[in-house]
């Protein structure tokens, strides 16, 4: 390693340390000409992992990428950063451990296997957004998963609002119209 004070190519190393999660080894050295100490990281190549996507084309996967996919469905969430740092280090070990290629729906089934046992709410936005759910049955099977207890009297209101007959508002439940989902859903 080049001394970056006088350029000299000898150096030893005096300290030798590996990262919390055994991921990179920070080395300590002292440039033998000058004396200089100076620090090194040494890593694991990551770039040689290749995502397979729906369509079949292969990208090279991208931490930044899952991180951010993951960041987002815990917005305004409680957990803390350590928390999902910690998380994509683990998934990513995974993915790394298990080959050279990985296709897109592993990676998302992963993500979720692990959101499911930290925080619900995250699971099922990461759900709807990656796993594009087909249709109101899977999305209800997924809260059932979670074994969350659901008020079915509540949900059907918001998945089957009360049909409105023209004219007939009266026959609405005043409740199920204060719902702002039946705006949108409400229509036949
Ligand atoms: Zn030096």
């Amino acid at each position: 390693m080049r001394c970056p004070k006088c350029g000299s190519r000898d150096d030893k190393v005096i300290d030798s340390r590996q990262s919390r999660d055994s991921s990179s080894i920070r080395r300590r050295r002292e440039c033998l000409k000058c004396k200089y100490r100076f620090t090194t990281y040494e890593e694991i190549e990551r770039s040689d992992l290749r995502v397979v996507k729906r369509d079949r084309t292969h990208e090279p996967f991208d931490r930044r990428k899952l991180a951010g996919s993951i960041a987002k469905a815990f917005e305004k969430r409680s957990t803390s950063l350590l928390t999902l740092e910690d998380m994509v280090d683990e998934i990513v070990h995974e993915l790394e451990t298990g080959g050279r290629e990985v296709s897109s729906s592993a990676i998302g089934a992963k993500v979720l296997e692990k959101l499911r046992g930290i925080d619900e709410v995250a699971y099922l936005r990461y759900a709807s957004v990656h796993q594009r759910f087909q249709d109101v049955d899977q999305f209800v099977d997924a809260i059932h998963t979670l074994g969350r207890r659901i008020k079915t009297n509540a949900l059907q209101r918001e998945l089957f609002p009360t049909e409105t007959t023209p004219g007939g508002s009266a026959s609405v439940p005043a409740r199920s119209r204060d719902i702002a989902i039946n705006k949108n859903h409400g229509r036949v």
